[in-house]
């Protein structure tokens, strides 16, 4: 698949990875990819936790049973895989790399630990952002949703958010998100900028040979 700015020529996929503590504002920022950039798709997990409301099958996740899920393991069909807050999640190697050679890039929700091992596997293709909030008391202010949730509730809501912080040091770009609007921008640039590198231009060998033969 071609870029809007780079017409003729084509390139391979890239993995963006987009992680922050709750209350940090990635699924927002994640919408907005979505929605507004034609050439990414999110990369949709397997777990074994239950469906929420409102979530669909092969949109959200890939629901499966914990021996599904064990089997998908023991076959290696996750590019990476982690136990998180209780549930496992892994992602299904499959549609990603074939997506990466016909151009697709995938857009991934998944955890410091996935981070790791995706990067450890496909280097070149992971491109790791890390969203901050831009205080404690506006973190505490996101994670308090109803007024009535206890003193407990959103001390160990802001550890938890504080321990994914922790693991800020783990990605390539680390942006504080102030403003939703200007971070999404941030977020779209590095994007765009990471299409152009060199190695994922696969198109350029041809179209540079082209330039080069003798007129
Ligand atoms: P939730 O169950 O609320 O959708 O997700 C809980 C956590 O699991 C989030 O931090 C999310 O990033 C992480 N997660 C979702 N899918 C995957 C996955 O395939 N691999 C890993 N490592 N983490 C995931």
């Amino acid at each position: 698949m071609a870029d809007d700015t780079n017409l003729t020529l084509s390139r391979r996929g890239l993995m963006f990875v987009l992680s922050s503590p709750s209350g940090a504002g990635k699924t927002t920022i994640s919408r907005m990819l979505l929605e507004r950039d034609a050439h990414i798709r999110m990369s949709v997990s397997a777990t074994t936790r239950p469906m929420r409301p409102g979530e669909v099958e092969g949109r959200d996740y890939f629901f499966v049973s914990q021996e599904q899920y064990d089997g998908k393991v023991a076959r290696c069909e996750f590019l990476e895989y982690a136990t998180v807050f209780g549930n496992s999640y892994g992602t299904p190697e499959a549609q990603i790399r074939d997506g990466l050679v016909a151009g697709q890039d995938f857009l991934f929700d998944i955890d410091w630990q996935g981070t790791q091992q995706l990067y450890q596997k496909m280097e070149s293709d992971v491109v790791r952002v890390f969203l901050l909030p831009p205080s404690l008391d506006e973190l505490r202010r996101r994670l308090t949703t109803r007024g009535t949730d206890s003193a407990e509730v959103i001390a160990a809501r802001m550890a938890r958010a504080q321990s994914e912080i922790s693991h800020w040091d783990g990605y390539d770009y680390v942006l504080v998100n102030d403003d939703v609007e200007a971070c999404y921008a941030r977020v779209f640039q590095i994007l765009e900028a990471e299409r152009q590198r060199r190695a994922r231009q696969t198109g350029l060998i041809d179209f540079v040979r082209d330039l080069m033969r003798p007129d």
